[in-house]
């Protein structure tokens, strides 16, 4: 668009009146100055990251493909293969040869992230060892399986000499021993909405923590806010943040803001005096369809709930929108920071580009640091990013002017390193914000 179309398309009335000259002089300046100016600081509209599928930013409701529910018996082998419970994802069985199987898995939608999620329970009549060949479609494989054999409460890893994985036909396989008592298989631990109402109940025993019904899913499932404020604290507290699980097979991002909640909810003096001025408004499962369903990566209507912090198309992040804008213009509450937790192929944070001024200021930096000093096997990588991407990170920051990190467990971390990366993390975080608080309103 030239500068000559851009005087045509003035309205007429301004050149008739004469003694406005001056002022059309004023006006036809600063409009090539901000058409100059535009057009060179002009965003690009952000379409997705490069690991995104196409229009993954436009969330409107999609048609995803149901997983059929059922228990299958192979009767010349006296084998059951099910995806008959929460959290399970199978999509279709075969019968190879004697005690050989192949499981396909299909994601909720095409196409998709690359986060094949698989989970299933295989028992036999008689004590007998079986094959079993994963097959990923629409991706690769991302998680190692996790076998449990008692329902889910201990798991282990598969061995190297029990699993082997072959990139090229997109295939794993797995070796099994197996009986009459169900052996769970599972991309990560299983944890589905029930668990989390479980620690729910457990930690709103808490004299300062209440849980609330903000929304509920497509499905009829509830989006639960979990709220810590301490009565006898002060007047004028800060508020931090804390979003989860927005992709359901991010597990152990998932364990870790549990854990970290419940250091935030301890009975250590740091915790305390971190109460005394400090409120926490946590969403830690924001995706209840898509944790039940196995699914990938969207909610029941093939949406990726993290894309959808500009449209607000979805009920789950619609819901959590609209309990934190009570926040807006609060006399006593300052929001100071946001948490979100997810899990990738590396421990990283990844704050808001130093450009942008937040309140605090790089909080996430500091802190990320001083994790990694304290616990250098973790590895934790930094890396800051802009805010043009519609994700809760970025709407925390737009919206109050606080800081924010978008907080990723590695998939594959040695699982002893969760409950240290939760306690520490959420310790030093505590240190932090309390200093950062007595700068701020002292
Ligand atoms: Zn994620």
């Amino acid at each position: 668009m030239g500068f000559e179309k851009i005087v045509n398309e003035l309205p007429q009335s301004i050149f008739i009146m004469g003694f406005y000259t001056v002022k059309v002089q004023q006006i036809l300046f600063f409009l090539t100055l901000t058409i100059f100016g535009c057009r060179s600081a002009a965003p690009e509209i952000f379409e997705g990251y490069d690991y995104d599928p196409e229009g993954v930013t436009e969330t409107y409701d999609r048609e995803i493909v149901q997983q059929h529910k059922r228990t299958i018996g192979f009767m010349e082998d006296r084998v059951w293969i099910s995806n008959e419970f929460d959290g399970a994802r199978v999509s279709d069985v075969y019968r190879l040869s004697k005690y050989s199987y192949r499981i396909e898995i299909h994601p909720e939608i095409e196409p998709i992230n690359n986060s094949p999620w698989y989970a299933f329970k295989i028992w036999s009549e008689e004590p007998v060892s079986v094959e079993i060949e994963l097959q990923y479609n629409s991706g690769q494989q991302r998680y190692i399986p996790k076998i449990s054999r008692d329902g889910g409460g201990i798991w282990e890893n598969t061995l190297d000499e029990e699993y082997t994985h072959r990139r090229s036909s997109r295939t794993g396989n797995l070796t099994l021993t197996i009986t009459d008592e169900p052996v769970l298989v599972s991309a990560q631990e299983m944890f589905t909405t029930a668990h989390f109402q479980t620690w729910l109940d457990d930690i709103t025993q808490k004299p300062f923590a209440t849980n609330s019904v903000i929304g509920y899913s497509h499905e009829n499932r509830q989006i639960q806010k979990l709220h810590f404020s301490e009565e006898t604290g002060t007047a004028h507290r800060g508020v931090v943040i804390l979003y989860g699980r927005q992709h359901p097979p991010e597990i152990p991002g998932y364990q870790v803001s549990l854990v970290f909640l419940e250091t935030l909810a301890g009975n250590s003096e740091l915790a305390k005096e971190f109460r005394n001025y400090f409120d926490v408004w946590a969403f830690p499962l924001m995706n209840p369809d898509g944790t039940d369903n196995g699914h990938w990566r969207t909610n029941a209507k093939g949406v990726d709930l993290n894309r959808d912090w500009k449209h607000f198309r979805q009920p789950e992040t619609y819901a959590v929108k609209n309990e934190l804008l009570k926040l807006k213009n609060q006399k006593n509450r300052t929001v100071l920071y946001g948490i979100d937790f997810h899990s990738t192929g590396r421990n990283i944070f990844y704050p808001i580009d130093s450009s942008h001024i937040t309140n605090p200021h790089q909080f996430s930096v500091r802190w990320a640091e001083a994790i990694r000093e304290e616990i250098p096997e973790l590895s934790l990588g930094i890396q800051p990013f802009d805010i043009d991407s519609p994700i809760a990170k970025n709407w925390t920051y737009k919206t109050f002017g606080a800081d924010a990190v978008t907080f990723e467990v590695w998939d594959e971390i040695p699982r002893e390193l969760i409950e240290p990366f939760g306690v520490r993390s959420a310790e030093i975080f505590m240190e932090k914000m309390l200093e950062e608080y007595h700068l701020l309103f002292k």
